[in-house]
């Protein structure tokens, strides 16, 4: 699993995240949830350590996968890269790149090699737990950019898959797509959850309480950074929520 310490963001001299700790267990689903603007993002970038890609950005705390800090003096980017996956709010395959070639695509980004028939396994493999592989076994060499949107973010699951991360971060990854598309990705969650520790940032309050098994409210009042202002079991976060503004925004009140 992942375990955030303390972890405080800036860009600049403007602090956007303020001392967040969360625990989030492998085997489980955890959820972001927030109104705009509160760091959900940024923090989650954090996880990858994407957030140091921004030239004005710095960050304090600690960042704990499978008991080791990605952060530690030496630890390679790389290494975080394949350990743990990202997946966008807008679906990125490449779209000139054929689907079996997409799925390949991430393990050329962090080098990794497979060859002959274990390719082919693999990408299989990762199309099936993408939960796309019956709509495109007859499709590999189409270019990914041919598949329809909700094809295209499970393709991009797939891809993230194929360096067998130990982690799946997701950045509101249905926001673009229809309710059927919808559903199908959270299916793919869900079974993925056996075997990947999943982070998930949504703003779909039924969607949060449908997939997630624990939720982290985030909040940034009046020009403060963003905090978790209250996590628990999802059942619990929606039921009995123990801060009025908790209660509202999972109501969506606001
Ligand atoms: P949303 O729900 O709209 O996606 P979010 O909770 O993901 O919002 P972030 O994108 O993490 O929020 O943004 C948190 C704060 O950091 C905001 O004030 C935002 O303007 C700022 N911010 C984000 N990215 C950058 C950047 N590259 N440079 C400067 N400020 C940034
Ligand atoms: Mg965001």
């Amino acid at each position: 699993g992942l375990e955030a310490r303390a972890v405080s963001a800036w860009f600049g001299d403007h602090k956007v995240l303020d001392r967040v700790s969360l625990d989030m267990p492998a085997g489980l689903v955890t959820a972001l949830i927030g109104p705009s603007g509160c760091g959900k993002s940024t923090f989650l970038r954090i996880l990858n350590r994407m957030h140091e890609l921004v030239a004005s950005a710095s960050l304090a705390g600690e960042v704990l996968l499978d008991g080791d800090d990605i952060y530690a003096p030496g630890r390679r980017l790389i290494e975080a890269r394949r350990r743990i996956g990202m997946v966008f709010q807008k679906p990125n395959p490449f779209p000139a790149m054929s689907v079996y070639d997409n799925v390949t695509a991430g393990l050329k980004l962090t080098g990794t090699r497979v060859s002959g028939p274990a390719r082919d396994d693999l990408v299989e493999e990762c199309l099936t737990k993408g939960g796309l592989w019956k709509e495109v076994r007859d499709r590999l060499r189409q270019p990914g950019g041919a598949l329809s949107g909700g094809q295209q973010q499970r393709l991009c699951i797939a891809r993230s898959l194929a360096v067998r991360p130990s982690v799946l971060l997701m950045d509101e990854p249905c926001s673009a797509l229809d309710p059927t598309s919808t559903r199908r990705i959270e299916e793919t969650i869900r079974e993925l959850a056996h075997e990947v520790t999943i982070v998930i940032v949504t703003h779909n309050m039924q969607q949060a309480h449908r997939i997630s098994d624990q939720c982290a409210f985030f909040l940034a009042e009046q020009g403060t950074p963003g905090a978790i202002l209250e996590h628990g079991p999802t059942e619990a976060m929606f039921t009995t929520p123990k801060d009025p503004r908790t209660a509202d925004y999972v109501a969506g009140r606001f």
